[in-house]
């Protein structure tokens, strides 16, 4: 008996979220090109306090997209060329590719088996005099170890930027049971509003975080033509702004934001309960020390199978991604940086990661359907 399903299954849905908050949208959209104040307005100081306000932050600094938010900050941290900055092997390229173009060297350490982030125990060996920073990412919704990480950072007086663009609105439990949200821990956190992300706007977008007022005053500077006062530039800066129409949207959307991972986290369980004694399948770990938003639900499938259940359920509109095909060193643009060392647990990720469809309009039928597939496939 095969089930039918109606509707098509896809990776994110942002047209069927967006349905449910038109009125909204349109109407803050609408405010924004009645005032014509499409730069720095109103609505971007509106988004900004209230981005503030919701993780707690001293200053939030909205900025072009998550990229740019990555490459202010290595600017702000006043690296100079040369300096070593640590990164994840394991990762989007924007992490490493900011780094290598303010020519500083990307230093690429493996990952966790379990979590997919930066391994903190192999960090060691790769420091030297002039490492000088280090980027955690926090793959796929979840952080990564930060109280570890910032301990280690201190004592080898490293700046920490935290790569947040997967998991805006996770928290961050420390030792002591005080939580925070993740990307407000390291010296500067960077996130992007990449519509697929999950706070996401409908164009390029992103933000950094500090609580250092100082950072901030300079952040705000490199990312406005390093100008401390008009026409008056004391550094060499970028251009990177956020649209007031973004921000009009992401004002509607990080009300919802919370009920949004709630909506993945659905997902997440479902999928959990569904795959987790399936041979072959290693559903993905909660850490105790992070929430998980679950911007990925990534699996490992095991034994070469993970090609052969991805073709499978494209035969029946289940799409599926590879986040990430390639390790960071393997790629043709970072040949430079490879020693020709392979990282174990990247390599075997490679091979084995497969990303199910998770958003925020899934339902229990479309879930059924992706699960039923899944478990028909290792029949
Ligand atoms: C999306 C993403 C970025 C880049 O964000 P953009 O807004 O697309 O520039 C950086 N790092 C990670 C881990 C990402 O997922």
């Amino acid at each position: 008996m095969d089930v039918i399903l109606d509707r098509k299954i896809q990776m994110v849905d942002v047209q069927g979220q967006y349905q449910k908050i038109k009125k909204e949208v349109d109407k803050s959209i609408s405010e924004v090109i009645d005032s014509a104040q499409f730069i720095n307005g109103p609505k971007v100081k509106s988004f900004q306090s209230s981005l503030e306000k919701y993780l707690k932050v001293a200053h939030v600094i909205p900025c072009g997209n998550g990229t740019d938010a990555l490459q202010i900050a290595l600017m702000a941290a006043g690296l100079k060329a040369g300096d070593e900055v640590i990164v994840p092997s394991f990762t989007y390229v924007a992490t490493a590719e900011v780094i290598a173009l303010l020519n500083l060297k990307p230093v690429m350490v493996d990952v966790y088996e379990d979590s997919y982030n930066i391994n903190v125990d192999l960090i060691k060996p790769f420091i030297t005099e002039k490492t000088k920073a280090i980027v955690p990412v926090h793959l796929f919704g979840q952080s990564a170890d930060m109280e570890v990480i910032m301990a280690f950072a201190k004592s080898h007086k490293l700046f920490v930027i935290e790569d947040n663009a997967q998991a805006i609105g996770a928290d961050y439990t420390f030792e002591s049971g005080k939580k925070q949200k993740v990307g407000t821990i390291g010296h500067i956190g960077c996130t992007s509003f990449y519509p697929s992300k999950n706070l996401g706007c409908y164009g390029d977008g992103g933000a950094l975080f500090t609580n250092d007022d100082e950072l901030a005053q300079r952040i705000r500077m490199i990312a406005n033509h390093g100008q401390k006062k008009k026409y008056h530039h004391s550094v060499i800066g970028v251009n990177s702004r956020l649209d007031s129409i973004q921000a009009a949207v992401l004002e509607i959307k990080l009300k919802r934001l919370d009920k949004y991972a709630q909506a993945r986290r659905t997902v997440a369980d479902h999928y959990d309960k569904a795959l987790a004694s399936i041979e072959h399948l290693e559903i993905p770990v909660r850490n105790p020390f992070s929430s998980h938003v679950f911007h990925q639900y990534t699996l490992k499938v095991k034994n070469f199978h993970r090609n052969g259940l991805q073709e499978f359920l494209k035969s029946h509109g289940i799409p599926s991604m590879i986040y990430y095909p390639i390790p960071l060193y393997k790629q043709e643009a970072f040949s430079e940086f490879y020693s020709g060392k392979e990282h174990v647990v990247a390599e075997k990720l490679c091979e084995e990661v497969l990303s199910l469809p998770i958003h925020t309009e899934m339902d229990v039928e479309m879930m059924n359907f992706i699960t039923d597939k899944i478990t028909t496939y290792f029949k």
